[in-house]
């Protein structure tokens, strides 16, 4: 087999790229406004309550309707997922496998659809969205890879013993709630699915409310691929609805949850309660949020820093849990930084993706709105504004890049994850103290140090506590088996997708001895 290879980006600049996403694009726009049903146990239901997708560059622009499970869709769909594992968790590994390198094929061949559909629907810029399809097809070569070499490497663990045959295999869990987020509407919903159905487990799929239409067309690529009925079920739902009723549930083995820390934190509580009938400890594998901090040192190149900054602050509007919040800056660089930053993000366009000189999309939605221009008010209170901190919501969803300056390292803004375009730079006078400061918080997920000094670099590699720690890049853009991704602390599990460790998750390994 093809050893694994992330999947390359497209260059926009290239004309012939620009025109085959354009053709992509019109494609996709004459098949916005359709109705999507439920998927469960291979059969399509109707039920004629939906949830409405617009475009967060043009609010009332539908991009799809897709009917919203209740109780009784929820119990079925269990139902058929239970008589699917039965089954599925018995088909080789090598057959699971090739299914996931079906569905990549199908992807790659239809690349730029999936990412139109992105465009659309999450209000992605070409760049963000070419990248979160090439993640969904990284996320299905590479899990497929690894569930064939984990199958080949249990026995081979195992410490041979005279007079006995030993074996270990990593078995399956059961049926798992899948409840992805909308910031990676294809590829974090194609790697959370796949790795639980690669390992042998069914699942129900409840997609955000956000990117429902993305998450059925993902769903209809792996049916379209072969996977059988009830492997995966599709039920997306209001989560006040289904939300808690899914992860509460008995039947359910296992959650794999993306997505804020509070819900995470509620989901946890929930599944940690045994239910009656319930017959194990339902496991939780949580990636929640982020306050991500770059550390610039001293000496380090003003313009670089600034660049860095700017993409892993603004790229998809901050809407990333990797995404760079906060600035610790060395004193002698700190007010030409700020300045540069600020240069940098007024030049950034802002405005509907469907322009490709618009950089910074839309914020999610209308409650992403309010958030976000709720904590530009606090940073006025906290900090000295020195860029953007406009925002209308007339046609879209749209916040300008903001920065603020002179933050205190306990403020709100450097505490509470926004999840939007602003970044709060705080001034440091050594670099134990820029660690020290980029430690005080409550997350763990990334981190940026951009420095000339080893000794500083050693340094942050053993005291910065990050799942996720870049050295003189920007602290985004995690690629699948290349860096592993997950954080500490209340960003989640660190349960490290895309790692070589990730799918023990949603397995069991179960040992066989025979004496001979
Ligand atoms: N893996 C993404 C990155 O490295 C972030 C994923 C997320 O926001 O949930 O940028």
């Amino acid at each position: 087999m093809i050893p694994y290879r992330p999947e390359p980006l497209t260059d926009f600049s290239a004309p012939h790229h620009q025109e085959a996403f354009a053709v992509a694009l019109a494609r996709v726009q004459e098949q916005v406004g359709q109705t999507y049903p439920l998927i469960i146990g291979g059969q399509t239901v109707d039920t004629g309550r939906y949830l409405e997708s617009y475009n967060p560059s043009a609010k009332t622009e539908l991009i799809g309707r897709v009917a919203k499970a209740g109780k009784p869709e929820i119990e079925r769909a269990l139902r058929c997922a239970q008589e699917a594992f039965a089954i599925w968790s018995e088909v080789p590994v090598v057959e699971r496998a090739s299914l996931l390198f079906k569905t990549a094929a199908i992807l790659r061949r239809r690349k730029h659809e999936f990412s139109a559909w992105m465009l659309l629907e999450a209000g992605k810029s070409r760049a963000e969205a070419d990248a979160d399809t090439a993640e969904a097809i990284d996320f299905l070569e590479y899990y497929g890879r690894q569930m064939l070499a984990l199958a080949q490497r249990a026995d081979a663990l195992l410490t041979p013993f005279a007079g006995e045959d030993n074996h270990m295999e990593y078995i399956p869990l059961g049926v798992g709630a899948i409840i992805p987020p909308w910031n990676f509407p294809l590829a974090i919903v194609t790697g959370m699915t796949v790795s639980a159905v690669v390992a042998g487990n069914t699942v129900l799929l409840k997609p955000a409310s956000q990117t429902p239409v993305i998450a059925y067309k993902m769903v209809e690529a792996l049916l379209e691929a072969g996977m059988p009925a009830g492997v995966v079920n599709f039920v997306p739902g209001d989560p006040e609805e289904i939300g808690d009723l899914l992860v509460e549930h008995a039947d359910i083995r296992f959650i794999s949850f993306t997505g804020s820390k509070d819900v995470g934190l509620r989901m946890n509580e929930l599944a940690a309660k045994r239910i009656p009938g319930q017959r194990w400890i339902k496991r939780f594998v949580a990636e929640m949020g982020g306050k991500d901090a770059i550390v610039v040192d001293a000496g380090f190149d003003i313009d670089l820093a600034a660049r860095t900054i700017v993409q892993s602050a603004f790229g998809f509007s901050g809407q990333k849990c990797s995404a760079c919040s906060r600035v610790i800056a060395h004193a002698s660089l700190y007010d030409p930084l700020v300045e540069r930053v600020a240069a940098l993000t007024r030049e950034l366009k802002v405005g509907d993706v469907r322009e490709m000189a618009h950089f910074t999309g839309p914020v999610i939605d209308q409650k992403a709105f309010a958030k976000v221009t709720s904590y530009i008010e606090i940073g006025k209170q906290e900090g000295r504004l020195v860029a953007g901190g406009g925002a209308s919501a007339d046609t879209g969803y749209f916040i300008e890049p903001t920065v603020f300056a002179n933050v205190a390292p306990s403020s709100r803004l450097m505490q509470e994850e926004i999840f939007g375009p602003v970044v709060a730079f705080t001034k440091s006078t050594s670099f134990e103290e820029a660690i020290a400061i980029a430690n005080q918080t409550e997350f763990g997920l990334t981190g940026s140090v951009l420095t000339h000094d080893r000794s500083h670099i050693a340094y942050a590699r053993r005291k910065f506590h990050v799942g996720n720690l870049y050295f003189n890049r920007k602290c985004t853009g995690a690629i699948v088996g290349v860096h592993p991704f997950g954080g500490f602390n209340m960003s989640g599990t660190d349960s490290k997708a895309g790692g070589p460790d990730y799918l023990l998750l949603f397995t069991q390994p179960k040992a066989s001895s025979e004496l001979l």
